[in-house]
């Protein structure tokens, strides 16, 4: 999506251990005008997939997921990183580390939300190893949902999550997927 890419390039700051900071327009600032197009992007791509519901993690994901459920006319639910799972048999819970934060979440979702009928969406805005989105499919597993896809903002394609998403069979739609980061000039290189 060249949009994105030409604002990841304008915007985006390499830091240090791979990570590209876009708080400018996805990630603290969020730029609506943008997402929207994001939005209409996904639906495009998923257009012959029956979902009938999105789902992503918090909290970075949430924008991303309500303006592109706008396109697709479902809900969207986010999976909560809690402290304390509550073991009353009412959420289906799974573990996800954290690339940024590098620490450990619980992650729940209710089982009100997510069910054996849902044909999911997942949305997240980054996929790096790919912690964050075979949380999520875990936890679809465990609800026998089944997945229509995977839609993502920004892949690392120098980190494997994506390939090995590809390589179980998913559908990995990404809309910018960078090949390479230069952090001592700051350069960003994508592949297409
Ligand atoms: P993964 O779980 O695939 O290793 O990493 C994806 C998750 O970590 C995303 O939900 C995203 O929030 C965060 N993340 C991974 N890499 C980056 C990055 O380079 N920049 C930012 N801003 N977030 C990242």
């Amino acid at each position: 999506m060249e949009l994105l890419e030409k604002r990841i390039q304008e915007d985006g700051v390499v830091k240090k251990g791979g990570v590209l900071k876009v708080d400018n327009f996805l990630n603290h600032q969020m730029d609506i005008a943008l997402f929207n197009e994001i939005g209409k992007e996904f639906k495009r791509l998923f257009a012959d997939r029956p979902v009938n519901k999105i789902l992503t993690i918090e909290a970075s994901g949430i924008g991303i997921a309500c303006i592109t459920a706008q396109y697709f006319q479902v809900p969207v639910v986010f999976a909560k990183k809690t402290q304390s799972i509550n073991l009353d048999g009412e959420v289906y819970s799974t573990k996800i580390e954290s690339f940024t934060h590098k620490r450990v979440y619980d992650v729940i979702v209710s089982k009100k939300y997510l069910g054996p009928k849902d044909r999911i969406l997942i949305i997240d805005d980054f996929l790096a190893n790919g912690c964050a989105v075979n949380g999520l499919l875990d936890l679809i597993e465990c609800a026998g949902a089944s997945v229509e896809g995977i839609g993502i903002v920004i892949e690392k394609g120098q980190q494997m999550g994506g390939r090995l998403l590809r390589e179980k069979g998913c559908r990995v739609e990404s809309l910018a997927v960078i090949e390479r980061m230069d952090e001592e000039t700051g350069e960003i290189f994508f592949r297409h």
